[in-house]
C-alpha cells in the first residue's frame, strides 16, 4: 500500500492566454471540495505569461491548487534571451516544472545533458521536476521501451542527490500516445513505471524510490484514467488536451468515484 499522494497535473502546452488562464483556473476552484483536494494533489501547468495571474488568484484567494511552469533554464542569470529561470519562477511561487517533455525533445532539441542541468537548476531553487520520459512508437515496436525509458532517467539524474530526487515526480509519456487519442495499455504502463521506480531504487535506495511519484501520460481522459490509477507503480497523471476542459479534468481528479 502506497502512501504516495496522487498528483493530477494539467500541462495546458500553448493554450489559453492569461485571462482565460484566470477564469479557467476560477471555474477548476469552483468545481473542487476539500475532499478532492485531501484525496488528490491537482496542479496546472500554464504558458510562462499566465503564470504571474494564476499566483495572483491562487495566493489572494488561498485556493488549495499548485501551479507550475513547462519548462525553465539550465543557466540562472545572464545572456540567455528568451529564457526563463528557476530563481523567476520560485519568485512567483511554483511548485512545479516539467522538464524534458516530449515536445521539447522533439522541436527543441533538448537531450540528456541539457534536460539534467535544467534538473538541477530546478532543485537548486526548490521547485519540484516533473521528469518527463518515454519511448517513440518505433522503439516500443522494437520492444526496447524499457530500456530506451530508463536511459533517459540515468541521464536526467545524474549527480543528482538522493535528498533531491526523493521530491521529484516522474511523468511517464509514451510519446506516441501523447495527443493521439491512443492510450497506452495499462499493463504497459506499468510495466514501464514499476521498471523505473526499480531503477530509482538502484540509483538511491528503496525509501527513496518509494516516495518518488510517477506519473502516466498520453491521451488520459475520465474514462481510461480509472484503470490507469489501479497501476501499482503509477502515482497519477499528466493530462494534456484533457486539461483544458474543466468537467473533464475535474473527473479526472475524482478518478476513485
Ligand atoms: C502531455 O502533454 O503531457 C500529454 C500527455 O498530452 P495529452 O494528454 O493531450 O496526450
Amino acid at each position: 500500500t502506497s502512501t504516495r499522494t496522487p498528483l493530477m497535473a494539467g500541462n495546458w502546452k500553448m493554450n489559453l492566454n492569461h485571462l482565460e488562464a484566470i477564469a479557467h483556473v476560477q471555474k477548476l476552484a469552483f468545481a473542487l471540495t476539500d475532499k478532492d483536494h485531501e484525496a488528490v494533489e491537482v496542479a496546472v501547468l500554464p504558458p510562462f505569461t499566465d503564470l504571474r495571474s494564476v499566483q495572483t488568484l491562487i495566493d489572494g484567494d488561498k485556493l488549495k491548487i499548485k501551479y507550475g511552469s513547462q519548462d525553465v533554464s539550465a543557466h540562472d542569470s545572464g545572456a540567455y534571451t528568451g529564457e526563463i529561470s528557476a530563481a523567476m519562477l520560485a519568485k512567483l511561487k511554483c511548485t512545479y516544472v516539467t522538464i524534458g517533455h516530449s515536445e521539447r525533445r522533439q522541436y527543441h532539441g533538448e537531450d540528456e545533458p541539457l534536460i539534467n542541468a535544467k534538473i538541477k537548476a530546478a532543485f537548486q531553487h526548490g521547485l519540484t521536476p516533473i521528469l518527463c520520459v518515454g519511448e517513440e512508437l518505433a522503439v516500443r515496436e522494437e520492444g526496447n521501451q524499457v530500456a530506451h525509458t530508463l536511459a533517459q532517467v540515468d541521464g536526467a539524474l545524474e549527480g543528482v542527490s538522493g535528498a533531491s530526487a526523493a521530491e521529484l515526480v516522474v511523468a511517464y509519456e509514451p510519446v506516441w500516445a501523447i495527443g493521439t487519442g491512443k492510450v497506452c495499455g495499462e499493463e504497459d504502463a506499468q510495466e514501464v513505471c514499476g521498471a523505473i521506480r526499480a531503477r530509482l531504487a538502484e540509483l538511491y535506495d528503496q525509501e527513496t524510490a518509494d516516495k518518488i511519484r510517477i506519473q502516466y501520460g498520453g491521451s488520459v481522459k475520465s474514462g481510461n484514467v480509472a484503470k490507469i490509477m489501479a497501476q501499482p507503480d503509477i502515482d497519477g497523471a499528466l493530462v494534456g488536451g484533457a486539461s483544458l476542459d474543466t468537467d473533464e479534468f475535474v473527473k479526472i481528479v475524482r478518478f476513485r468515484d
